[in-house]
């Protein structure tokens, strides 16, 4: 007794713990906001990702990044929840969240090796993320939701260095009208901001359209091309005969009642087509098939109906023309009609789509985006998504911040003054924690091909000075006022930029033990592969094959 070791693990789990389990999922927090810090600013790079089925995706935008690098690593996957809580909050600043996140938990490692224990490297770090939140806070600009040139300016400084770059006064001004468009006491749902793309075309030649765009066309050209104060039926059955769920052979011994047959079934389309016409519709968007023979009845009628509807599209339009989704053609009435003041039919870039504009409720905008090859648009449908998130949150907050790196030196500045308040070894955190928060401004400048050291100490000496707007034109390398630069951030970026990389780097910080495989209800092949994970890449699945980067 005694010396015989204990087995409370089933042998095929592997562990880690102390130093080793730190370092390991230290060094995997690391390596994913490495990979994402070249893209940081207006002059980062892009990266090309391949999938595994060749499909390539071209980008500047972090949280894009990190969903299709699939990482596996369980504490890499804290930072890439990091970007998806940022995405959430705000729609920006995701690539800001991540490298704060990595280069926290890359001070700390230097505080482990100095004997500092995890749980006061954690404390310190959250004394300081509310210091810096409450720097930001004591920094703002206000802004006034109506306050447009404001908005431009907010939803310009999320497209920089995003493929919608050259076009982005046309695109902010989308932008900043689709949002106001859509506010309804304060609200803003973006989800009343639909997005279509159209490969063709100059990026300027996007609009904007009060309305609803739907990417199909209408099925039978004898339809109407355009149908003013449009009645709209939408339903989400087939305008089809039910076919036999099984083969079935139908036998007919002369040709009259194979007539009879076809007669019957004739009849049965044309009653779908009068229970349509007599509820009063004269538009139908059908969420399935239209039978040729409907078709033919409906375009009889002058009625414009489109086939095969998206059933986000359905729902959208339901919200958007006050109408309800019929599942029983049988059942409609002219209440579940909806309501626009003209449907119809246009030619964008050779496409056909159906535009249904004034709408019953005009809470419902499309933005059709073009650009001159797919790659093109997915990226600017990237951007705008961000600047739709920036000024989203403006209009909700009125609370803006200079960007550039000032917020950040500023916060940096506040909390080397609170760390000397700060007793014992988390005053070493929270100085940590200053260091960590000018990796911003640093790879800002760093990505711009600017020296970092010098662009630290001016900027570090202008707001010591009490100039708080100075930050670094990432164009010209000098420090500049951003706020008369027109590079501005809302502060919600800021501030759940700075909590949630906290947050998960003080999550990662505290595991101390790793047991990987054993009992956890998978199988051992869905468990991460945690070993080997001591360098940057191991145990990740995916970043190997990220060798694309630009
Ligand atoms: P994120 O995913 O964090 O939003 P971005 O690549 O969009 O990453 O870069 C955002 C950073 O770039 C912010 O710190 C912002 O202030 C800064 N920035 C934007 N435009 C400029 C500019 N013209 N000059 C300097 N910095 C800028
Ligand atoms: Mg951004």
């Amino acid at each position: 007794m005694g010396n015989q070791p204990v087995l409370v693990l089933s042998e095929d789990s592997e562990r880690t713990s102390g130093r080793d389990a730190q370092t390991m999922n230290i060094n995997a927090g690391k390596a994913v906001s490495e990979a994402v810090r070249t893209t940081l600013g207006p002059r980062g790079m892009d990266k090309m990702l391949v999938g595994s089925v060749g499909d390539v995706v071209i980008t500047n935008d972090g949280v894009t990044i990190l969903d299709q690098m699939d990482v596996e690593h369980p504490a890499a996957q804290m930072i890439v929840e990091v970007a998806d809580s940022q995405e959430e909050e705000t729609g920006d600043g995701t690539t800001t969240a991540v490298v704060v996140a990595g280069e926290l938990l890359k001070r700390a490692e230097d505080l482990l090796e100095q004997d500092v224990h995890p749980t006061v490297i954690a404390s310190g770090y959250r004394q300081a993320a509310d210091k810096a939140r409450e720097t930001l806070e004591d920094n703002t600009i206000d802004v006034d939701a109506s306050d447009e040139e404001q908005l431009n300016r907010i939803a310009q400084t999320a497209m920089t260095g995003k493929g919608a770059e050259d076009a982005k006064e046309t695109l902010s001004d989308l932008v900043v009208r689709a949002v106001q468009a859509v506010v309804e006491d304060g609200e803003i749902d973006l989800d009343n901001v639909k997005i279509e793309t159209v490969v063709g075309g100059a990026v300027e030649d996007s609009e904007l359209v009060e309305g609803m765009i739907i990417d199909k066309d209408r099925v039978h050209a004898n339809m109407p091309k355009r149908v003013d104060d449009a009645r709209i039926a939408l339903i989400d059955t087939p305008i089809e005969v039910k076919e036999t769920e099984t083969d079935t052979e139908i036998n007919v011994s002369s040709p009259d009642e194979l007539q009879s047959f076809l007669d019957q079934e004739e009849d049965m389309l044309r009653e779908m087509v009068e229970d349509i016409k007599d509820a009063g519709a004269n538009v139908v968007f059908c969420q399935k098939g239209i039978d040729d023979m409907a078709q033919h009845f409906l375009a009889q009628e002058g009625i414009l109906a489109v086939r095969r509807a998206k059933k986000s599209d359905v729902k959208k339009l339901a919200r958007a023309t006050g109408g309800k989704v019929v599942s029983n053609i049988d059942d409609i009435t002219e209440d579940d009609l909806g309501n626009a003041g003209t449907v119809e039919e246009r030619v964008v870039s050779g496409d056909e789509m159906i535009f249904v504009e004034d709408c019953e409720n005009p809470k419902s905008v499309s933005m059709i985006l073009r650009g001159g090859t797919e790659h093109v648009v997915d990226e600017i449908e990237r951007a705008i998504d961000d600047a739709l998130g920036v000024v989203r949150v403006t209009v909700q907050d009125g609370e803006i911040l200079p960007g550039g790196g000032a917020p950040e030196i500023q916060t940096a500045l506040a909390l080397r003054d609170f760390a000397d308040s700060v007793e014992g070894r988390e005053q070493l955190a929270v100085e940590s924690f200053a260091d960590a928060i000018e990796i911003i401004p640093r790879t800002l400048a760093e990505n711009a091909g600017i020296d970092s050291i010098d662009s630290l100490v001016s900027l570090r000496s202008r707001h010591d000075g009490g100039d708080q707007t100075a930050g670094l034109d990432a164009n010209t390398g000098e420090i500049e006022n951003m706020e008369e630069l027109g590079v501005v951030e809302p502060l919600r970026v800021k501030t759940q930029a700075v909590s949630s990389a906290t947050e998960a780097a003080v999550m990662i910080l505290r595991i101390d033990d790793v047991i990987a495989g054993g009992d956890m209800g998978g199988d051992d092949e869905d468990m991460p592969d945690m070993g080997g994970a001591g360098g940057p890449g191991g145990g990740m699945g995916g970043m190997g094959g990220m060798g694309g980067a630009m």
